[in-house]
């Protein structure tokens, strides 16, 4: 069974048969200049045949969306746990106001506020070419799909898709922000029915979706390039997933470093906007 969490043991990153040669490609490698590995980036994407996406939530943070695991301190000040807490199951079954309190402020106002940066419009432009042929997103917010990307597996759901727990309604995620403006927990709305929502979202403690995971393993193992944008992989399953990979070619794009910085061939800390930006 595959859980949302947080790495803490370091020794699940010692042996990391990740794919890439950490070898220069195109002249693309750790110490070319921005210019040579941008060259580097689309040289190796004009010969690559199944180029698939792993991203996180750095891809969205360029959008405007804070990660929440990230705010430090700040929600201390409003919230009396961490989001671990606030955005796991039993908190959402047992605190469900506080849950959606949480969830509103930190989840679902930032994203629908949020449009696509470049990194989401040059993903789905590079899907349409053919070059891309999946994007594994750990976000929830959508973008992928608001910027024209079709073969999107999100490990861990989407806000865009809410049900009403003991009817079964459906519910866009407007709608339950439209709901929140009114009382703290969302209720259907169908007649007779007080049932409260439940967006379709991973939270923690939650086992992720079956079917979107076997997906993603058959995309990661099916890559021969494969680009990871936007994440630190401290979080599984990303770091335990990407170790799938047997991709010929590996692409980190992260403002900070990676464990498998050293397994890249091309290595990116630029902001991931400024990288795939070349493919608008
Ligand atoms: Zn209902």
């Amino acid at each position: 069974m595959w859980f949302s969490q947080e790495l803490t043991d370091w020794e699940d990153q010692e042996d990391r048969p990740i794919s890439g040669t950490g070898e220069v490609t195109g002249g693309g490698g750790k110490s070319a200049s921005l210019c040579e590995r941008l060259a580097g980036l689309r040289a190796a994407m004009l010969g690559s045949k199944k180029v698939v996406f792993f991203g996180g939530a750095g891809v969205s943070t360029e959008s405007g969306i804070p990660d929440y695991r990230s705010t430090g301190g700040l929600y201390r000040q409003t919230y009396a746990y961490p989001p671990e807490t606030l955005l796991s199951r039993s908190f959402f079954r047992d605190n469900p106001e506080q849950f959606f309190g949480f969830y509103r402020e930190k989840v679902l106002d930032p994203a629908l506020g949020a449009q696509p940066n470049d990194a989401h419009r040059a993903l789905a432009q590079l899907e349409a070419a053919g070059s891309i042929s999946a994007v594994i997103t750990q976000n929830i917010d959508g973008l992928h799909q608001a910027a024209g990307s079709r073969h999107v597996l999100e490990l861990h759901g989407s806000i865009h898709r809410n049900r009403c727990e003991y009817c079964g309604a459906f519910y866009r995620a407007g709608e339950v922000l439209s709901l929140l403006e009114t009382a703290p927990l969302p209720r259907c709305t169908q007649a007779g029915c007080v049932g409260i929502l439940a967006p379709d979202v991973v939270l923690y403690e939650d086992p992720l979706d079956h079917q979107t995971l076997e997906a993603a393993t058959q995309a990661l193992a099916a890559a021969d390039m494969l680009i990871i944008g936007g994440t630190s992989l401290a979080v599984n399953p990303a770091a335990s997933l990407v170790r799938l990979s047997t991709a010929s070619t590996l692409v980190i794009i992260n403002r900070q470093e990676t464990w498998y910085d050293q397994n890249a061939d091309i290595l990116f800390h630029e902001n991931i906007a400024d990288v795939l930006g070349i493919f608008c």
